[in-house]
C-alpha cells in the first residue's frame, strides 16, 4: 500500500524537513517554483493553461487550479490544490510626506500594526520586525520576512544573511544606517517556510506604505517572494533581475536573496552586478580598494 501523505508528513524527520525548505527555497530563488507532490492529469494541466484570467489582474504563473473530478477530489485531498486567489491591487501610492516628518509617519505606521494578530503568523512570532534604517533613504531593501535571529531581535536581516547584505550595502560603498530595510512579512514564519499568499497580502499593504513614507530612489528586492508581492506578479527571478522597474514613483531592481547566496555563493557576482545596477541609479561609484 503507498504510503498515506500525511502520514509521511508527520513523521518527517525535523532535519530532513530544514533540508527540504532549503532546497525548495534554493528552487525558488531559481524561479522554478510550483511543486506538487502527486502527480497532475495532463488533462487537467491542458484545462488550467486554458482557463483565461481575469482581465485587470496580472498573470500569476498557475492562475487556476486543475479541475479535479469529484470522485479522486474525495479520495484524495492533497490532490485538490486551492485555487489561487488572484493578487489583490497594491493600494493607491500616498501622497508624499515631508523629509523631517518621515520618522514620525513610519512611527504612526508601526502604531497601526499594533500588537498584530491579523495573520496565522502572529501565534509563533516573538517579535514584530517592522524595519530599520534611514527613514530619509535613497535605497531601500525589501527581503520576504523574519528569521530566528531577526524575531529573536526585532529587527530585519541581522542574521547570517544580514551579514552578507551589510557586506552588499558597504561594497556599494554605503553604511547599513544610509538604506531603509523591511520585509514582505514582519513575523517569523514557522520554520522560515515561505510566507502565505494571505499572510502576505496581510501584511504588504504596511510595506507599502513604508514605502511611501520613506520614497526611495531604489529598491532593492531581495528573491522571489520579495519582487512577487511588491510588483502582484509572479514571474522568475530571471525574469526581473538585469533590468530597472517602475514601481510605486521609484525604481525597482531584483537580485538574489542573501540566503540563497550563502547556498551558492558563485552566485555572488551576478548579485554584485545587479547591484551595480542600483548603484548606476543612485549615481554612485564603489568604494576605492585598499
Ligand atoms: N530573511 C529575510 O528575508 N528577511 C530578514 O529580515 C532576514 C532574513
Amino acid at each position: 500500500m503507498p504510503p498515506d501523505p500525511q502520514e509521511s508528513k508527520s513523521k518527517l524527520d525535523p532535519s530532513m524537513r530544514d533540508a527540504l525548505h532549503a532546497r525548495l527555497r534554493f528552487y525558488r530563488d531559481l524561479g522554478i517554483g510550483e511543486f506538487y507532490r502527486h502527480a497532475v492529469e495532463p488533462a487537467a494541466w491542458a484545462q488550467s493553461e486554458a482557463e483565461p484570467v481575469p482581465a485587470g489582474h496580472p498573470v500569476q504563473a498557475t492562475a487556476t487550479a486543475p479541475q479535479i473530478p469529484q470522485s479522486t477530489a474525495s479520495q484524495d485531498q492533497e490532490t485538490a490544490i486551492a485555487p489561487r486567489k488572484p493578487f489583490p491591487a497594491a493600494p493607491t501610492p500616498a501622497p508624499p510626506v515631508p523629509p523631517e516628518q518621515h520618522f514620525a509617519a513610519l512611527k504612526l505606521i508601526r502604531e497601526e500594526i499594533g500588537d498584530c494578530t491579523r495573520c496565522a503568523l502572529a501565534k509563533g512570532r516573538n517579535k514584530i520586525v517592522f524595519g530599520d534604517g534611514d527613514p530619509n533613504a535613497r535605497l531601500m531593501f525589501v527581503g520576504e520576512g523574519p528569521g530566528a535571529d531577526e524575531d529573536a531581535q526585532g529587527l530585519p536581516f541581522v542574521g547570517r544573511g544580514g551579514q552578507l547584505l551589510n557586506n552588499m550595502i558597504a561594497a556599494m560603498g554605503l553604511k547599513r544606517e544610509q538604506v531603509y530595510i523591511a520585509n514582505v512579512v514582519k513575523c517569523r514564519p514557522p520554520q522560515n517556510r515561505t510566507p502565505e499568499p494571505d499572510e502576505a497580502h496581510t501584511c504588504s499593504p504596511f510595506l507599502f506604505k513604508q514605502i511611501d513614507v520613506v520614497r526611495p530612489q531604489v529598491i532593492v528586492a531581495l528573491g522571489q517572494t520579495a519582487v512577487t508581492y511588491l510588483t502582484g506578479e509572479k514571474r522568475p527571478l530571471s525574469a526581473w533581475r538585469g533590468t530597472v522597474h517602475p514601481l510605486r514613483g521609484t525604481k525597482l531592481i531584483v537580485t538574489y536573496h542573501p540566503a540563497f547566496l550563502l547556498r551558492d555563493p558563485n552566485q555572488k557576482r551576478h548579485a554584485w552586478a545587479d547591484l551595480q545596477i542600483a548603484m548606476r541609479e543612485l549615481g554612485l561609484e564603489p568604494p576605492a580598494r585598499t
